[in-house]
């Protein structure tokens, strides 16, 4: 196969280690810039032009689009998707991906286990929000946050309704969510390949931090699913129409609930914890999946 890889920063651990597994199946793997991409999206004979150059043939795209460049990332994406290369995940489900909110109605619709979240627009609904949720102690999140930056633990109503306040000043959206204060500053990132689950570890957060990304200084380690923890990973990838993903999940007293699904997760931290090659089964995917046409939404 030629494949190309959409990413920015070629020496990053995941782009290092999809490169190396693609290149020891005898597949070639071009890192391209996602940025430096520009289009022709004229009828008939969509092209990307990088460097000069219109982009020859690929059979296969991996989108390793960051959160930051999320729009124009999704637009080279689709282009690809026009010109009927099979993309590892497909545009449509990592925008849907990219919106917390968006990501757990979907999730709700599937009949996943979730925790208590609410939202709303209007500040006069701050407090039946709060009360919605089931009160204070509350996590309050950035909807478009990633790395555990802007998700914020409110041990009162009062202070629960000041960072609100806060948030609401500075003009972004956000969710306000029960606190599962079970899973004790650790949570679970399933990676799901394919419909199934190939390697799994336990994030600890840092000492005194209730949020457990390992951007934020935690720690992880292999651990043992329970069947209900992999169904539900399985599903939650399933419904937002991700080939492969990390699904968040803590322990709750109610069951696994999912925080979020990652449509570019890190490999790192999860192969260095468990000494499992994701990187291998993700392009063991690609070899299944990869023939032209195989796109279901074609940006749609
Ligand atoms: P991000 O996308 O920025 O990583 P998350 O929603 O995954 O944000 O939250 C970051 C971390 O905070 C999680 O990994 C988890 O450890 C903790 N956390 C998030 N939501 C809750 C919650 N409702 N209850 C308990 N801990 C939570
Ligand atoms: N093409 C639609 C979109 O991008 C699909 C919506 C969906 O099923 O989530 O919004």
């Amino acid at each position: 196969m030629k494949i190309a890889m959409m990413a920015r920063n070629p020496d990053l651990y995941s782009h290092r280690r999809l490169k190396e597994a693609a290149e020891e199946r005898g597949h070639e793997l071009d890192i391209i810039n996602t940025l430096r991409c520009y289009m022709n999206i004229a009828s008939r004979r969509p092209a990307i032009y990088y460097n000069g150059e219109k982009l020859q043939h690929y059979d296969a795209v991996i989108p390793r689009i960051g959160a930051s460049v999320t729009y124009y990332g999704l637009a080279v994406l689709r282009q690809f998707e026009v010109m009927g290369v099979y993309p590892l995940n497909e545009s449509v489900a990592i925008g849907r991906s990219r919106d917390k909110l968006r990501s757990l109605q979907i999730l709700s619709r599937e009949g996943i286990g979730l925790p208590v979240t609410t939202f709303a627009h209007d500040p006069k609904q701050t407090e039946e929000v709060l009360e919605l949720a089931g009160g204070a102690p509350l996590v309050i999140k950035l909807l478009e946050g990633t790395q555990g930056i802007g998700v914020v633990l409110a041990d009162s109503d009062r202070s629960a309704k000041s960072v609100i306040e806060a948030f609401r000043g500075a003009k972004v959206n956000i969710l306000v969510q029960e606190f599962i204060k079970e899973a004790g500053g650790t949570d679970i990132r399933a990676l799901v390949v394919g419909g199934k689950v190939v390697a799994a570890m336990q994030r600890q957060g840092a000492e005194g931090d209730f949020r457990s990304n390992l951007h934020r200084g935690g720690s992880a380690q292999m651990i043992k699913i329970s069947p209900e923890e992999r169904s539900t990973a399985i599903r939650s990838a399933k419904a937002m129409g991700l080939n492969v993903c990390g699904v968040d999940m803590l322990r709750s007293n109610h069951g696994p609930v999912v925080m979020e699904v990652n449509s570019s997760p890190g490999l790192e931290g999860v192969e260095r914890a468990t000494g499992i090659d994701v990187a291998g089964k993700v392009i063991e995917l690609m070899e299944k999946q990869a023939k032209p046409g195989k796109t279901k939404t074609k940006g749609k």
